[in-house]
């Protein structure tokens, strides 16, 4: 266990982000593509008490909608490309930008919660703290 002053929301949620630990920013934050750890194994933060559900997807959903509706729509004003051209180019676009974003948007949204204490983060960020003053 590492022992380290408590990093900044922004430094939290650029950690989050990478996919790394809100807390350490060493330890890995998934241990599959979209299940959290449990812990870090890195500094034994827990991270099971995040509830980020529905909302990685939706968060994507709206970036990535953003953007290829607005592709979709520039380059049909000024191009006027044909139906299978649009459907050739922005599906896959759409798809591997949604696989992109899903992981680095949820890591996001666990680090958002650890860092505002949701969800039980508080509690075992305390506990965390008490281990390390008293070792
Ligand atoms: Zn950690």
């Amino acid at each position: 266990m590492t022992d380290q002053a408590e990093p900044t929301m922004i430094t939290a949620l650029a950690r989050g982000a990478r996919c790394t630990c809100p807390h350490c920013g060493e330890g890995q934050l998934f241990r599959k593509f979209l299940k959290v750890a449990d812990k870090c194994n890195v500094c034994g933060q827990d991270l099971h008490h995040h509830r980020a559900d529905d909302m990685p997807a939706y968060v994507v959903m709206s970036i990535v909608g953003h953007i290829v509706v607005g592709l979709v729509l520039w380059t049909e004003i000024n191009y006027s490309w044909p139906v299978w051209l649009h459907l050739t180019v922005w599906l896959p676009l759409t798809v591997v930008l949604t696989l992109a974003l899903l992981q680095p948007v949820k890591g996001f949204i666990a680090a958002l919660q650890w860092a505002l204490r949701m969800h039980g983060f508080g509690e075992s960020r305390g506990a965390l703290a008490a281990v390390a003053v008293h070792s």
